[in-house]
């Protein structure tokens, strides 16, 4: 890794730390009743295995969405030493490692599919619970995959008693910003999550990016979906209209909402901002379109952890790495956390 990114990475770690992170993360308590949400993207067999472990060990227990939002919301009082573990995209993983080892150890978690991601297979595929460790090469591996790096509907439905489903939106889509070059496609983003970070692109008059866009092809300065900045239409050469603008949000929100329902049964009426980037239209249309509830990055302002009262559609979560931070036997030391943290990139 270059020696200024990893620096600017440092200082971005610190500043988070002093001015964002929960107190417990700086080695602090857990002020009773408030109930960490982390957040997890692809899943590693020993790691993920490691910090349930701790929150076991440690006597957390990591409860069910309903249980979370009936906790924020009043309902229901929160049981002592809940945790919220929530798992973006809906990468292969999510099934193939973490629905096994949340099984084995009683936990739930929360799953955030992009749905135009999901493959469209009734099929599950096996677990690393299901064959010897010699065998989990293929299944550990799956999110980097060329046909199968997302949840299956078949697995979506199958890990239901474990994994509550809720939705990323259905694109998880970029959209450019003017017609300036900022870059060009990479193989990287031809296959799995890589596909999220290509911006739509004009292309023979339809919107395309990922493996649809030649690798090499020059790339507009783009921006999440949901910021709520109308996309530049290189095709007729202007920004959208408002009217276009809200459409198209309407559309990411509303036909995950749609699909969730019509190939897994469920409705789920939680979101999660896909790049952590959400707007007053974002959230708007969200309400609009039967979301209660939105999950951000790190909370721009107090407190770190959402509580009771808490703007339901801005509800706070940390990363998967300071789940060892945690009071508990064993708590990991910050400096080890960082250090793993700062190497990973
Ligand atoms: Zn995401």
């Amino acid at each position: 890794m270059p020696v200024l990114k990893r620096s600017a990475d440092a200082g971005r770690l610190l500043l988070d730390l002093v001015t964002r992170d929960p107190a417990f993360v700086r080695g602090g308590e857990l002020e009773p009743g408030d109930i960490p949400v982390f957040t997890f993207h692809g899943l590693k067999p020993r790691s993920f295995e490691r910090k349930l472990a701790y929150l076991s060990d440690a006597g957390y227990q990591a409860i069910g969405l309903g249980d979370y939002l009936d906790a924020l919301t009043g309902r229901r009082n929160a049981t002592r030493k809940s945790v919220l573990l929530t798992i973006d995209d809906g990468r292969a993983t999510t099934w193939t490692v973490g629905y096994p080892i949340l099984k084995r150890f009683g936990m739930r978690a929360t799953a955030f599919l992009v749905t135009s991601a999901v493959h469209d297979d009734d099929a599950a595929s096996k677990t690393i619970g299901d064959v010897p460790e010699d065998e989990w090469g293929p299944l550990v591996s799956r999110d980097e995959s060329p046909d199968r790096s997302f949840v299956t509907w078949g697995e979506v439905r199958a890990m239901q008693d474990v994994i509550d489903i809720a939705s990323h939106t259905h694109l998880h889509a970029r959209v450019p910003m003017s017609d300036a070059v900022d870059g060009v496609t990479t193989e990287a983003m031809r296959r799995g999550y890589g596909e999220f970070d290509c911006p739509f692109v004009w292309l023979d008059g339809r919107q395309v990016r990922g493996r649809d866009v030649p690798v090499g092809t020059p790339l507009p300065a783009s921006a999440p979906r949901l910021s709520g900045r109308p996309a530049y239409r290189a095709i007729d050469r202007r920004f959208e209209t408002e009217a276009e603008l809200r459409d198209a949000v309407r559309f990411d929100l509303g036909e995950a909402r749609r699909l969730l329902r019509e190939k897994a049964d469920m409705d789920a009426t939680s979101l999660c901002y896909p790049w952590h980037a959400d707007s007053p239209l974002a959230r708007q249309v969200a309400a609009e379109v039967g979301y209660v509830a939105a999950f951000a990055g790190k909370a721009s302002a107090a407190p770190a952890i959402s509580r009771p009262g808490s703007d339901l559609f801005s509800l706070a979560r940390v990363g998967e790495d300071y789940v060892e931070r945690l009071p508990g036997p064993g708590r990991r030391t910050l400096l080890s956390v960082l250090r793993q943290k700062l190497r990973r990139g």
